[in-house]
């Protein structure tokens, strides 16, 4: 899961982390309100799932209320990278001396927590990490062990070498390490992490994504959930217990079983298609489940084709059979559809939808062979 940079400063206020004051806005007329409250020059900045709001034009600093009104207005009106700019974030503005990068990715290679930390931070980090990967310095940090202390130290000296920055820089990794773990993140984020007057650090950017396989663990982040994360249908199929990923291509797919539903996908790639989806029904007869995964595949406008390919194995075919004629009462499909149904009771299963007038195979090649002939 991703949260934007105002909930990921919100968190790492809680941890102690250095966040300087913020407010929120959806409309221009509130961040002029906002401006005008905190005084003096602010920064605006668009909040959305993606990064490189800078370069797009995302992040503006005004000086006058009047100023922070037209600049959110603007900002508001973009859409960065195909997201619409829906909230802009206000806080003061400050005098950067030096951006330097903190990040922590979860690297499943070594099992470890990277830490990563470079004097050379900002906007162009990505391309410092192509031309200068060795101004990028790294940690692996054991999530059994712990930080090993002079380890830490010794990598941050490289990039902070002022042991007054150096010892602010240490307590923002440990405040950081501990909200990785506690939150369990896959990935936070701190850049430009600045220099300002005074030989101050502060984050005055924040990225932190969840592990999703972990999210039932901290139903205190639910409040950070963003609808816009995900599409519409697989927000639907999420809430009537389907899994589903939703692709670019034509063929919509339903399958019983997540494996079969990966190979599905692949064959349907090999023959020469594109499919719309990847869903997963389960194992389960359960017409309704068919019916909601026809309803949201329906849904797509892109959908030329529908390939339902089921193995039966505990359930039998025949009621399988029956779940499909039930869901197809009460719907209208209009795209041409291609059934594959296989395992206990086929014979059985197959006749009854073929009695119905459904196209049926056997065979998985014949039945893709087929679906891809549609669009
Ligand atoms: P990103 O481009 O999506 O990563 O957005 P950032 O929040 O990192 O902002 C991009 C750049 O805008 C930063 O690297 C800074 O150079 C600049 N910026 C952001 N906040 C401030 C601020 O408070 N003062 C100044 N002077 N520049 C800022
Ligand atoms: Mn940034």
């Amino acid at each position: 899961m991703k949260i934007h940079e105002y909930q990921a400063k919100e968190l790492f206020g809680e941890y102690g982390l250095p966040v300087q004051r913020q407010e929120v806005a959806a409309d221009a007329k509130t961040a002029r309100a906002a401006a005008e409250r905190i005084g003096g020059e602010v920064v605006i900045k668009a909040q959305v799932l993606v990064g490189g709001r800078g370069k797009a034009g995302g992040v503006k600093l005004v000086d006058s209320g009047a100023e922070a009104e037209r600049k959110a207005g603007d900002i508001l009106a973009l859409t960065i990278k195909d997201l619409p700019v829906e909230k802009v974030l206000i806080a003061p503005a400050a005098e950067i001396l030096q951006e330097y990068y903190l990040g922590m990715i979860l690297d499943r290679g070594s099992k470890t927590i990277v830490l990563m930390v470079s004097a050379e931070g900002g906007v162009d980090i990505e391309e410092l990490a192509v031309t200068f990967p060795e101004k990028i310095h790294q940690l692996a940090i054991n999530p059994v062990a712990g930080i090993d202390a002079p380890a830490l130290r010794s990598v941050l000296s490289a990039a902070f070498p002022v042991p007054q920055l150096r010892e602010q820089a240490e307590d923002t990794v440990y405040k950081l390490y501990r909200l990785f773990l506690e939150k369990d993140c896959s990935l936070v984020e701190i850049n430009p992490y600045a220099k300002v007057d005074g030989e101050q650090l502060l984050a005055l950017d924040a990225k932190v994504n969840f592990d999703d396989n972990a999210l039932y663990k901290h139903p205190e982040l639910e409040r950070f959930k963003n609808p816009e994360e995900y599409s519409e249908d697989e927000i639907e199929a999420r809430n009537n217990g389907l899994s589903f990923v939703s692709l670019d291509g034509t063929i919509g797919c339903i399958v019983n079983g997540a494996g079969l539903a990966m190979a599905t996908l692949d064959i349907v790639k090999l023959y020469g298609g594109d499919p719309a989806n990847f869903l997963d029904v389960g194992g389960s007869s359960n017409p309704e489940k068919v019916l909601n995964a026809l309803r949201i595949i329906l849904g797509n406008p892109k959908v030329k084709a529908i390939l339902i390919n089921i193995f039966g194995g505990i359930t039998r075919c025949d009621d399988i059979a029956n779940g499909i004629l039930m869901a197809m009462d009460q719907i209208d499909i209009k795209v041409p559809l291609v059934i594959r149904l296989i395992g206990t009771n086929d014979v059985e299963g197959r006749r009854l939808l073929v009695d119905r007038g459904f196209r049926v195979a056997e065979r998985l090649s014949d039945a893709v062979e087929q679906v891809v002939k549609q669009v």
